[in-house]
């Protein structure tokens, strides 16, 4: 058996990332458009806060690119998700079935509505929740009680499955639906990351009755911080757009709330910057693509690792791209980050599972998370900046 030669892909690395400044960041955003013009129009006319041309511009542009009918745009994607699993039905203790290959907001979002994250595992194919394991898990813990699936171990309720789309590659979302439709279960997108990604030309997002959106800085696009719900649902659409509105009854005077409501609106400011962001998103697209292709061209040759392409049903967006270790060499993987983080190339480790967080430890979970930690073990993430591609 052949030696680890990491300098073979540090070299590729090298090759790939020549026209990146040092130290080259994992995903930076890109500043090239109407970013000042817009901003500027703000501030101008005063129109920073929560109500402004912009935040109705950038909804009704987002509704148009995703296909969905309506968009709301919030603070940021975890606010998102918080909004799309109150409207989906959970309530305090609750169960929502989580991939544990996920960023923390996922499971957080769960725990904001007194619910409880189950974790499930994902599939090597696409990196997201597994459903063909998930309808097998569910017919051993499952029972269906009149409209309500019951978790037969916890006696809790299992309301939503929310599968997350990782790095931008899709879930496969079709047998998915028909796990959801047959337990009873709502389903609810986290694409938080896959602004840009299709499942069978449909735009992600679109499956869910609700989905969730974000424009953090190291997204495909970013509004500062931001996030946006999508509904194909008109009367949800309305529902969100009131519970992240603080709830106040339309009134030429008077404050009425009839909920508690929450303060998550976007402000025009960030909204501004979000119209900007998306005028540019089909140019980020296909630099993102060409940077995918020029490092699935450098790694070809080497055994060490495999870079993570698309699954075949998809078109991804190419957020985060990732090599997976070849199994032999995972133990390799500390090294490999040591090495190429010491040279200036940032690349990172995909995220500590859920299930071994302190925070989460004790929740639910599939007994075998296999998938999903063998992934841990082997996966990394190089830098993915659209102008890394040389086309921007
Ligand atoms: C970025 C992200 C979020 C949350 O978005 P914020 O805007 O940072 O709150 C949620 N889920 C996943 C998978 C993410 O990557």
């Amino acid at each position: 058996m052949r030696d680890f030669n990491q300098a073979a892909i540090i070299d590729a690395l090298k090759f790939v990332l020549s026209a990146g400044h040092k130290p080259v960041a994992l995903h930076e955003p890109h500043f090239s458009g109407n970013e000042w013009a817009y901003v500027k129009e703000c501030l101008d006319t005063g129109w920073v806060s929560s109500v402004g041309q912009f935040v109705d511009r950038f909804e009704q542009q987002l509704a148009d690119y995703t296909g969905v009918k309506r968009v709301v745009a919030v603070v940021n994607g975890t606010a998102a998700l918080h909004v799309c699993l109150k409207l989906a039905g959970v309530e305090e203790g609750d169960e929502v079935l989580v991939p544990t290959l996920t960023f923390v907001a996922t499971a957080n979002a769960v725990s904001y509505c007194g619910a409880v994250p189950h974790f499930v595992d994902s599939e090597q194919a696409t990196l997201g929740l597994d459903p063909y394991k998930l309808d097998q898990y569910l017919g051993e813990i499952a029972e269906i009680r009149g409209n309500d699936c019951l978790n037969k171990k916890t006696g809790r309720r299992i309301k939503v499955a929310l599968p997350m789309h990782t790095f931008g590659h899709p879930v496969d979302i079709d047998p998915l639906v028909e796990v959801c439709r047959r337990y009873k279960l709502e389903l609810v997108e986290d694409a938080a990351e896959s602004l840009g990604s299709y499942y069978k030309g449909k735009h992600t997002g679109n499956w869910g009755r609700i989905s969730a959106l974000s424009f953090n800085g190291n997204k495909v696009i970013t509004t500062g911080g931001g996030g946006a719900i999508l509904t194909n649902d008109e009367e949800l659409g309305r529902q969100a757009k009131h519970l992240s509105n603080t709830a106040k009854v339309p009134h030429k005077w008077s404050f009425i709330h009839d909920q508690i409501g929450f303060n998550y609106r976007m402000p025009n400011i960030n909204a501004a910057l979000g119209c900007a962001q998306l005028e540019q998103l089909p140019n980020f697209l296909k630099s993102k693509r060409a940077l995918a292709q020029n490092y699935r061209s450098a790694f070809a040759g080497i055994d060490e690792i495999n870079f993570f392409t698309e699954p075949e049903f998809s078109k991804s967006n190419y957020w985060l791209n990732s090599v997976l270790l070849n199994k032999r060499f995972a133990n390799q993987r500390d090294s490999l980050l040591d090495a190429t983080n010491s040279l200036g190339i940032m690349t990172r480790p995909v995220w500590t599972l859920m299930h071994k967080l302190e925070i989460y430890k004790s929740c639910p979970r599939m007994d075998s998370l296999s998938v999903s930690e063998d992934i841990e073990q082997r996966l990394i993430n190089i830098p993915s900046s659209p102008y890394l591609s040389g086309h921007l």
